[in-house]
């Protein structure tokens, strides 16, 4: 604290949070606390550490623009080596003094006459007092399996693709992996040469390009770090290829010739045409998340590999069902079905000005203004919150924009001598329509698919609908006059 006054709160030292962190930090602002309830910093790269778990964003783009890395040690980045490239930036900015570990946050009230939020954590007393609140839990952080009949039944091994346990060993076993989505395409081909047998449960095929990944020569690290500017020209090369895809999720007819590159990656992969066939997608390409992979077609080519999909039926003490009647007989079970995303706040604690609660100031459908903001809750800003979600491009330029504008929001908050800044009901309501009108457009809703983007009723809850361009652009400086002030 400085001078008695409550500190700001960030939840959370992944991406966002450290991002958040050390952009306080540079602007000299110095009184924030950061509660992180594991005992490390990284985020969802340090949760996924499941077998070949790494980006499918070029590593030379996935790092912040202020702290560039020009020795990884490949051209798609893996877990490990962004983690320690987090770790690197959380001492570095000097980000380490302000957390405190093994803290985990449970819930936060606004207090309206202080104009502050009472933060609580698991196993305290007393609530932590914060000047402003700022959430940077991640959108894909709560890990979903399904409500399948009689998995409580199942007396093998199951985990869930984030939280896998490294302490079983899969060699020799007959494992079952539910899902088909971005983690299990990456660890499907690390695991099926080690077990005896697996199947695949598939319920929807992925679209997959192939990933154009290779390790970086030391030659290569040299030049990137002995060449001026050499860099940051390609790190603006990825950027600008990476962005000019969003033309193809805003006006999904553009982005069907990206399926013929697609087709070509599974025809050469899959020699065989009834694989291939249950393989090929029904809709548009974006509308769930594309995939890159090299290894993930051949793996399910494998002897001792099984593409289910059939969809499952039932589970047993050790054997799944499916609809067709099959039952196999399994020893583990590995979900890879993804995170809670737009029903992430259901049993959160959050309750804003006059006792107002989240999920009731949501029972429409989550959304914010700008992904940040929400009406009714004063000094607290969400980082990659609704419709700040990209499929086109890195999240770390979203986390960026959004700690400088959050910065900003309290700088003004300070300067102008308030106790209190909220984001005018009106101004969010307005940017809601206008992005929901565009969302309808885009990939995502006119795809013709479901996916973790869209909420029970079909709204994209999680996308932005534009060019990261555009959202710099919205988000560059802060508009006063989009808040209330109050003293
Ligand atoms: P996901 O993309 O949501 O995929 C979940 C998979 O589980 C889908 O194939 C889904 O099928 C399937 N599934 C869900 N419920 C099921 C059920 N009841 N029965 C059968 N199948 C079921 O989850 P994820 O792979 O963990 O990835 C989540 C997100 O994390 C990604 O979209 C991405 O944004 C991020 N991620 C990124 C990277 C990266 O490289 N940057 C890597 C991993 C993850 P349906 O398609 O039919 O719903």
């Amino acid at each position: 604290m400085t001078g008695g006054r409550p500190p700001i709160v960030i939840i959370g030292a992944g991406f966002s949070g450290l991002g958040m962190a050390i952009e306080l930090k540079r602007a000299g602002i110095d009184d924030f606390v950061v509660l992180e309830k594991a005992g490390d910093v990284g985020g969802t790269w340090r949760e996924n550490t499941y077998p070949g778990c790494g980006c499918d964003i070029m590593s030379l783009l996935y790092s912040f623009s202020f702290e560039p890395k020009s020795d990884w040690s490949r051209l798609y980045p893996q877990q490990q080596e962004i983690l320690s490239y987090l770790r690197h930036c959380a001492d570095k900015y000097g980000i380490r003094p302000h957390i405190s570990f093994g803290t985990e946050v449970t819930g936060a009230e606004y207090d309206d006459d202080a104009g502050t939020w009472r933060v609580h954590t698991a196993g305290a007393q007393r609530p932590v007092t914060a000047r402003a609140l700022i959430a940077g839990m991640g959108p894909l952080h709560i890990p979903k399996i399904p409500d399948i009949s009689g998995l409580d039944r199942f007396q093998g091994k199951a985990f869930h693709s984030a939280e896998w346990d490294h302490g079983y060993d899969l060699t020799g076993k007959r494992v079952a992996v539910i899902g088909t989505g971005a983690s299990a395409i990456q660890f499907v081909p690390q695991i099926a040469p080690q077990v005896a047998q697996l199947h695949v449960f598939q319920r929807t095929p992925p679209w997959v390009l192939p990933k154009p990944d290779r390790p970086l020569a030391a030659a290569e690290h040299e030049r990137l770090r002995k060449v001026p500017g050499l860099q940051r020209v390609i790190r603006s090369l990825v950027y600008w290829c990476q962005e000019s895809l969003i033309l193809g999720f805003t006006h999904p007819k553009l982005i069907k010739h990206v399926e013929g590159l697609a087709r070509r990656h599974l025809r050469r992969q899959v020699p065989d045409p009834g694989l291939r066939a249950r393989l090929l997608p029904d809709y548009t390409i974006g509308c769930k998340r594309i995939l890159v992979s090299n290894d993930y077609y051949p793996a399910l080519t494998r002897d001792n590999v099984e593409l289910v999909t059939d969809p499952v039926k039932e589970i047993g003490e050790d054997w799944i069902l499916t609809g067709d009647g099959t039952r196999r007989q399994v020893d583990a079970i590995i979900f890879g079905t993804g995170f809670h995303v737009a029903d992430a706040f259901d049993n959160a604690h959050i309750v804003g000005r006059c006792g107002l609660k989240i999920q009731d100031a949501w029972r429409d459908g989550i959304e914010a203004y700008l992904g940040m903001a929400v009406a009714g809750f004063p000094n607290l800003f969400l980082l990659l919150g609704p419709n700040s979600g990209l499929g086109h491009n890195s999240m770390v330029f979203m986390v960026e924009a959004q700690a400088r504008y959050v910065r900003q929001c309290i700088q003004l908050l300070e300067r102008s001598g308030s106790r209190q800044i909220q984001v005018r009901p009106e101004v969010q309501r307005d940017f809601n329509r206008e992005i929901q009108g565009r969302l309808r457009e885009a990939v995502w809703s006119a795809g013709g698919c479901m996916s973790w983007y869209l909420d029970d009723n079909g709204v994209n809850r999680a996308a932005w609908p534009g060019s990261t361009v555009s959202y710099w652009l919205r988000t560059r400086r802060m508009r006063p006059s989009d808040y209330i002030l109050n003293g």
